[in-house]
């Protein structure tokens, strides 16, 4: 607290070293999301940016899986397309579609398990939320968590959503078997033994195969996590972060743009009871940086001598915590954002061309980015698809535009090999997944068999799936 009144003296003082400040009336008084909200119709869904939106004839949600059977099998729906819906965090088009939007919301909770093998059959429309503590209570606990906890379970899998883990998978990684309820109402029960090819496509779907139901989850014995944030210089940060990243069960970290500074955030397992200290609060922080943005983007000097000063000054933190407690934050202050996972060699150089790239050309960026490392896997659209992976994201304010920015860094990203984030943003179509993929045709092969009419193809997947056949 203390430390951010010190930041905010700071920014005053370099404003009232100015005789105009044109940036930063525009931004108080352009952008309102009251007016926004006022104005939506009522069966209009928004994902959560507000970057993707439509109007679905009816929206939703089963009680049971047979009357999810019985919505796809009544011929009343034959000829409308259906989309699943988790929670609406996804920032790329997969959800909307105009007919029937389909959430799985009302599915939730751990169905049963199997202590032996620390395994956990779950109902696919639960919030990673809702899981922590149950988990615990029958002796297990996942392996990873993202960054937020209000996904579903059938969302984030379907789009390959990791956490930080050089040595760990993303959330798909840790599936062992899962039920999918397809276009004609069937349900297929799927692993590694039982329809494996099914399995390895179901596991990271977009959606696009039907609803998965249910999940079995490979857990582990419960763990407590020690976190340590620390800021640093970025050249330090990248000297030792591939060193760091093995030492550490999860390792991860934010470069301030503008500033040169950034921090890393580790987890280990430790058996140290309970604490924390005094911690930051990262959407205060991220409200901070705009403001820095709006007073200090005239000067990028001052703007690094003042933001870097200020995060100089800020002191470790700590906190031991259960693991499903110590992962993940409230995102508060919303953006757009685009992610990518590059071929672990790659990262270094990547990193620094878009850092050079940004501070050149888009001093109105803010938003920290964010690098994180994840270990290969198996399923066939999953962009971690054997493949060690490290992640470079980068966001915009949520009411601010967002294609100048990303389309300048998209094709630094592409050129060192990166795959997108299905669930974020970015302009690539069929053709460069089928280049990315090794088994991008026999998913789509497999997607015809299973939905021929295309019940499950919202606009933006029909132009991703539709053209079966590499051509030339
Ligand atoms: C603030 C924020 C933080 C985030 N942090 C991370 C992070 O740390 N790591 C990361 O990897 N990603 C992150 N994401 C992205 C997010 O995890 C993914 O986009 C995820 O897919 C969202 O889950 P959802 O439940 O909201 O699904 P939605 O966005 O609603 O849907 C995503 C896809 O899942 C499909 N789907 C939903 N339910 C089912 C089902 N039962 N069966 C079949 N398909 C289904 C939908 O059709 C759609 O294709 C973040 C997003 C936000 C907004």
């Amino acid at each position: 607290m203390e430390r951010r009144h010190f930041l905010h003296l700071l920014v005053g003082t370099a404003i009232a070293t100015q005789t105009s400040l044109p940036g930063a009336a525009q931004a108080e008084t352009v952008f309102g999301a009251a007016g926004q909200a006022a104005s939506q119709p009522p069966l209009t869904w928004r994902n959560w940016s507000g970057s993707q939106s439509s109007t679905p004839d009816l929206r939703l949600a089963p009680a049971s899986v047979s009357e999810l059977q019985n919505l796809l099998a009544d011929p009343e729906h034959a000829t409308a397309k259906i989309r699943p819906v988790g929670s609406g965090h996804s920032f790329s088009p997969l959800v909307p579609g105009n007919d029937i939007l389909v959430s799985l919301a009302r599915l939730n909770g751990v169905l049963d398990h199997d202590d032996t093998r620390c395994r956990a059959r779950v109902a696919a429309g639960t919030l990673l939320g809702q899981l922590g503590q149950p988990l615990e209570s029958i002796n297990q606990a996942l392996f990873n968590m993202p960054d937020i906890d209000q996904q579903s379970l059938g969302g984030l899998l379907a789009t390959a959503t990791h956490g930080t883990g050089a040595g760990l998978m993303s959330l798909s990684g840790y599936i062992e078997g899962l039920t999918l309820v397809t276009a004609r109402g069937e349900a297929f029960e799927c692993s590694q033994h039982r329809h494996p090819d099914l399995f390895q496509a179901a596991k990271v779907s977009l959606g696009s195969l039907g609803f998965v139901t249910e999940v079995t989850l490979q857990n582990t014995r419960p763990y407590r996590l020690k976190k340590t944030t620390e800021w640093l210089p970025i050249e330090d940060i990248l000297d030792t972060a591939d060193t760091k990243a093995r030492e550490h069960r999860n390792y991860e970290f934010y470069y301030i743009p503008f500033s040169g500074m950034g921090f890393t955030s580790t987890h280990d397992i430790t058996g140290e009871p309970a604490a924390a200290s005094p911690e930051l609060d990262q959407n205060d922080g991220a409200r901070d940086l705009q403001k820095a943005r709006d007073y200090l983007s005239w000067s990028p000097r001052l703007r690094r001598l003042i933001l870097g000063g200020y995060m100089r000054t800020l002191s470790r933190e700590v906190k031991v915590a259960s693991s499903w407690q110590n992962y993940t934050s409230d995102r508060n202050v919303r953006f757009n954002e685009m992610e990518y996972h590059l071929p672990k060699e790659n990262w270094q150089a990547a990193f620094r061309e878009v850092v050079e790239l940004v501070e050149r050309r888009f001093p109105e960026v803010f938003f920290p980015f964010e690098v994180r490392f994840v270990k290969a896997d198996e399923a066939w659209l999953s962009p971690f698809y054997k493949q060690d992976s490290v992640s470079i994201a980068v966001h915009r304010f949520f009411e601010e535009d967002y294609r100048p920015l990303f389309s300048a860094v998209e094709p630094v990203l592409r050129r060192y090999g990166g795959r997108p984030h299905w669930g974020k943003l970015n302009s690539l179509g069929a053709h460069d997944f089928r280049s990315l993929y090794p088994n991008w045709q026999d998913f789509c092969d497999l997607r015809q068999a299973l939905d021929p009419t295309g019940r499950f193809l919202n606009p933006y997947l029909a132009g991703l799936f539709s053209s079966q056949k590499a051509t030339g």
